[in-house]
């Protein structure tokens, strides 16, 4: 098959980018996805991902190296099938801050908030009852905002809590460049289904005679002929296809799968590519390096004077919520994650937060001594609330190489957490900040003992020990094919081409040159866009 432009994952980014390639109907356009359909009714109820968290055929698992201090068997788990990601997260949306952003155009003037706001704002559908100037209204991707009526009095004192430590109420909680606590956003309809970018950039142009999905297709590498992109090799049901793109690939595998798919076909770190026995095409050191991930930590405590969520996911309530999601499209499975979102600058520029906090009336089992995380262990037997906070930007940074030359296979990842000494510092106050807002008098009484990690530490190498032993990773992972001038320490310019090969660019979290302040679901669709629009801006007449 030869197509104009060939895509590989379908996940937040490649919907993204294979959509607006698509849109108008110009260009011819495959889109090659190694997982499935994601038909599952858990994949659209929005609280469906606890249930499907890391199912192999949903999620890319990745065991990571093991490191001192941390638990044994880390693994980290990304999406797989239409939507990527976006099809099983955990739904909360964030645009990330203008600080964010602006850096980015030392790598070219292609990059900054200003940019990034027009294409949020063109990429957006949101159904806020306050939204800021900047947001947008009418574009394909659906986002609304939890209703927290519900647990009013929790959440009026976490509000009047959080004021009392200087963070205000914000009514729209992605307004730019702004700390505050407000209720979650969400990439959740109106419907209360969830929105992946498959359902918003895809969905509604398919089928359409110009643009081709092929799903269950692992890309095994891009196929290069003298120093030009100009085809795939895929691996179908066990058939080895070759398909050949007229104009561009564009990889958009994911923070994991992106640098390794490039390792496989010849263009990294050219010691690493020959120990593996594979043909060097460019020697392109940073493939894999400046791998950056957020840490979030978890506090929960006894809820008293509200029964809280816990008991809703457990006998014949579950049943009810469930009928209830199902006839109403509503009601506690059809909201993922927590329903408060603060940002919080934490020590340093207010406009410019470092940390993302969620807040929740619910727990997870504090009493198996399982690690509080989703889908693991059960709800606590009595009422909870949690506070999780992701630490956003840290410094340290891992690597990730390829160990097999199978595509299917995983890279090895060093993770590095918290290497640099700054973060270990930074994280240890942070738990200490989590305590001390759970424990103000705001609560009247609200707020119980501790449940999690309930281990009494206090000094701070307890503390440190405690977090290292309990945090969980982000799963916003950025930076592995970082944007930048330098081949030497970047792998794609800022038109997101891969330096030294014609026709290949890379769109998808790997490019971020450095985090993002919030989660990465929104930032991946924006950078997906964004990068389309180029691609286009290029094309030339054929
Ligand atoms: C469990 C979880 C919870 C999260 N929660 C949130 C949240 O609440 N809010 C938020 O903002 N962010 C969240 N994130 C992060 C966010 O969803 C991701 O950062 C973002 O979706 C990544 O987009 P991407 O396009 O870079 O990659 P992905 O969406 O991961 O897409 C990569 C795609 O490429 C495909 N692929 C990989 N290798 C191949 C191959 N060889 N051949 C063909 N196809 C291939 C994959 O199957 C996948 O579909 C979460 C992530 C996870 C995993």
């Amino acid at each position: 098959m030869e197509v104009d432009y060939i895509v590989i994952g379908a996940g937040s980014a490649g919907c993204a980018v294979a959509g607006k390639l698509a849109e108008g109907g110009k260009h011819s356009v495959l889109l090659v996805e190694a997982g499935g359909e994601n038909r599952s009714p858990l994949v659209e109820m929005p609280r469906g991902w606890v249930r499907l968290w890391q199912n192999p055929k949903h999620f890319w698992l990745f065991p990571v190296e093991a490191q001192t201090g941390r638990p044994a068997g880390e693994q980290w788990a990304y999406g797989k099938g239409l939507g990527g990601s976006s099809a099983v997260n955990g739904t909360l949306y964030s645009r990330g801050q203008p600080a964010d952003f602006d850096p980015w155009q030392e790598h070219g003037p292609e990059w900054s908030w200003a940019q990034m706001e027009r294409v949020y704002r063109e990429m957006e559908d949101f159904r806020g009852p306050a939204p800021h100037p900047s947001r947008g209204k009418g574009g394909p991707l659906q986002i609304t905002e939890l209703d927290g009526s519900r647990f009013k009095p929790v959440f009026d004192a976490v509000f009047k809590a959080a004021a009392a430590m200087g963070l205000p109420y914000q009514p729209d909680i992605n307004a730019p460049g702004q700390s505050g606590i407000g209720y979650s956003q969400v990439t959740i309809n109106a419907r209360g289904r969830r929105s992946t970018a498959y359902g918003a950039f895809l969905k509604s142009l398919h089928p359409l005679s110009n643009l081709q999905i092929v799903t269950e297709a692992v890309t095994q590498r891009i196929l290069l002929r003298d120093g030009r992109a100009v085809g795939v090799e895929v691996e179908q049901g066990g058939r080895r296809l070759i398909y050949t793109a007229r104009r561009e690939v564009i990889l958009c595998a994911g923070v994991l799968n992106s640098p390794k798919i490039l390792q496989l076909s010849g263009l990294g770190p050219a010691a690493l590519l020959q120990r593996q026995g594979i043909k060097v095409a460019i020697d392109l050191p940073a493939v894999g390096d400046n791998l950056r991930e957020q840490v979030m930590l978890t506090r929960s405590y006894r809820l008293h004077g509200a029964a809280g969520l816990n008991r809703e996911f457990r006998g014949w309530r579950l049943w009810r919520n469930l009928l209830e999601y199902y006839l109403f499209g509503r009601g506690v499975m059809s909201y993922a994650a927590s329903e408060l979102t603060a940002f919080l600058p934490f020590g340093s520029d207010p406009s410019w937060p470092r940390v993302q906090m969620s807040i929740s009336p619910y727990s997870f089992s504090a009493q198996s001594g399982e690690k509080a995380e989703p889908g693991r262990g059960a709800p606590d037997p009595f009422p909870g609330i949690s506070i999780t906070c992701m630490f956003l930007r840290p410094r340290s940074t891992g690597r990730l190489s390829l160990q097999s030359t199978d595509a299917r296979a995983a890279p090895r990842i060093e993770a590095n957490w918290l290497s640099d000494p700054q973060d270990r510092t930074d994280v240890a106050g942070l738990f200490r900040y989590m305590d001390r807002l759970m424990r103000r008098p705001e609560f009247g009484g609200l707020v119980g003992e501790e449940t999690f990690p309930k281990d009494g530490a206090t000094t701070d190498a307890e503390i440190l020990a405690s977090v290292m032993q309990n945090f969980g990773c982000g799963l916003h992972g950025t930076g592995t094919c970082r944007m930048g001038r330098d081949p030497g320490t970047s792998v794609v310019d800022s038109r997101a081409r891969v330096h030294g090969v014609t026709n290949l660019r890379v769109a998808d979290c790997s490019i971020m040159p450095t985090l993002i302040s919030g989660g990465t679901n929104g930032p991946a669709m924006a950078v997906g866009r964004r990068v389309a629009e180029l691609i286009l801006e290029d094309a030339t007449p054929s």
